[in-house]
């Protein structure tokens, strides 16, 4: 990037997890079969009239709060007109002079270092439905389920300098909806969707370039290499002493290249007008005292208190807070067990076992309960088994939900701790390696590993490697 610098700022589009939609009380469901869930309000017919989801609202309102911004305790939904076939009414209901929420910051990491992040603002709005086009029979459909479904839209500052810095704040504000609970944070069904704006300029420079929008790219990963590339294709156009058009562009995935897509349309081309049917959002100071209670512990917060907790890294504490159930998993488990030794097996043999059993990593997935991940480090703890049989035995109590200790039982998988159930098995190990058994008499002290490891093999890692070690002192003189 030598002499210019990238400046960058994201549109993230966030589908609220209510029960209906915004302006009807249509199921707000992803899936059903296409058209189902459509009635005269979100199907934009002339005199329905809408009535906005107090739920939504509340939504919107702690995204707001919690990502520190002033909320405008009046707002005003506005019109946005615009045709397009999956628009029946022929404008958005969104907000425009006077948003929900304005003045926000978030606060990102990038490489250990912390940034801030502002946010310009965050509306309201109704999502599209959607064109499904078939090219077989080169024919368009269109499916008003998604019509009408509530989204937030937070606008960031244009504040962020690297493809990294724009993943973080994403990952970021993804980590604060969900753990308010206000969106599933599918992103493959599009829960949660992001539009970049990327420009350069040179190093040094306070004006801003001529941006480029990237439409609608729909993973963490896909957004780095978008803004990566186009990044670069603007370098090349200024290198080449050509110049940025202004205009959205669509990200080709496969291609690993931006294409245009339209020329950029401005604010005016819009005719933004406050909605007649719809009276303005207001918020009474006793909902806004009582939803300022609601906010959790941000996942930010949540970390540097495991970190405390555990001691870890923060690099590596910080996959527990991953997601809200994970992290209470956690919690949970380390209040009956050693809070490090329960964080490693979830960073360990849970990851683990989880990715092989096809699982993400949230408890939801799967059976193992939060008493029962403590009572195996606890067992472990207590040398009733070694931690490699715990690991053994790990993606079957994950799947299964099995008690610890009951499965131990049944197993026969109990370490041996009794020094005479021990004491046949060394006598053998070292009358089947008498010159070995003789060197470690004499001295030789490294030879102990040996011994130890020959006897764990034969009893299967059930016996107690201390024990062991004690009988091998007290028969070798050593
Ligand atoms: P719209 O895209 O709807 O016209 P805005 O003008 O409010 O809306 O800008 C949208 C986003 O573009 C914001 O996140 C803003 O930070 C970002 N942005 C604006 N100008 C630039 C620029 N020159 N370079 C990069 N991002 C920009
Ligand atoms: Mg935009
Ligand atoms: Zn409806």
């Amino acid at each position: 990037m030598s002499a210019y610098e990238a400046v960058i700022g994201l549109e993230v589009h966030v589908q609220l997890k209510t029960a209906s939609k915004l302006f009807c009380s249509c199921p707000n469901q992803f899936g059903a079969a296409p058209n189902s869930h459509v009635c005269e309000v979100c199907a934009g017919l002339p005199g329905a009239l809408p009535v906005p989801n107090h739920q939504a609202i509340h939504y919107a309102v702690l995204v707001g709060l919690a990502t520190g911004c002033r909320i405008n305790q009046r707002s005003v939904f506005a019109r946005k007109n615009y045709f397009y076939p999956d628009l029946p009414s022929g404008y958005q209901i969104s907000q425009f002079d006077l948003p929900l929420c304005e003045h926000g910051q978030i606060t990102i990491e990038v490489g250990g270092q912390e940034k801030k992040i502002g946010i310009t603002r965050i509306h309201m709005e109704n999502d599209a439905g959607k064109n499904i086009h078939s090219i077989g029979d080169n024919t368009s459909f269109v499916d008003l389920n998604r019509a009408g479904t509530p989204l937030v839209e937070i606008v960031s500052e244009p504040d962020m300098r690297s493809a990294e810095e724009a993943v973080s704040y994403l990952k970021t504000l993804y980590g604060i909806v969900t753990y308010l609970g206000v969106c599933d944070g599918n992103m493959e069904e599009g829960s949660f969707r992001c539009d970049a704006n990327v420009s350069i300029r040179p190093l040094g420079s306070t004006e801003l370039g001529t941006r480029t929008e990237l439409k609608n790219v729909n993973s963490f990963r896909n957004v780095q290499r978008a803004i990566e590339v186009e990044i670069a294709r603007q370098q090349d156009l200024l290198e080449d002493g050509e110049s940025v058009v202004q205009e959205t562009r669509l990200y080709d995935a496969e291609r690993n290249i931006t294409a245009a897509m339209r020329s950029k349309e401005e604010a005016h081309d819009y005719r933004y007008f406050p909605d007649p049917d719809l009276l303005p959002v207001v918020i009474s100071d006793s909902e806004m005292e009582a939803w300022r209670k609601e906010i959790p512990e941000l996942p930010r917060a949540r970390l540097r208190r495991f970190v405390a907790l555990t001691g870890l890294p923060e690099p590596e504490a910080e996959l527990l807070v991953q997601n809200r159930e994970l992290a209470d998993f956690f919690e949970n488990a380390a209040k009956l067990a050693n809070a490090r030794k329960v964080a490693n097996f979830i960073i360990g043999p849970m990851s683990r076992e989880a990715n092989a059993q096809g699982l993400a990593l949230n408890p939801g997935q799967w059976s193992m309960s939060a008493e029962h991940l403590a009572e195996l480090v606890n067992v472990v703890d207590e040398g009733t088994i070694s931690n490699k049989i715990a690991n053994d035995i790990f993606g079957e109590l994950l799947r299964t939900g099995e008690s610890p200790k009951s499965y131990i039982e049944s197993h026969k998988l109990a370490q041996i701790s009794d020094a005479s159930a021990l004491a046949g098995l060394v006598d053998s190990i070292i009358q089947a390696n008498p010159k070995e058994a003789e060197a470690l008499a004499g001295g030789k002290t490294k030879l102990v590993g040996f011994f130890v490891g020959q006897i764990m093999r034969a009893s299967k890692g059930k016996a107690n490697p201390a024990l062991v070690n004690d009988l091998l002192k007290q028969k070798l003189h050593f």
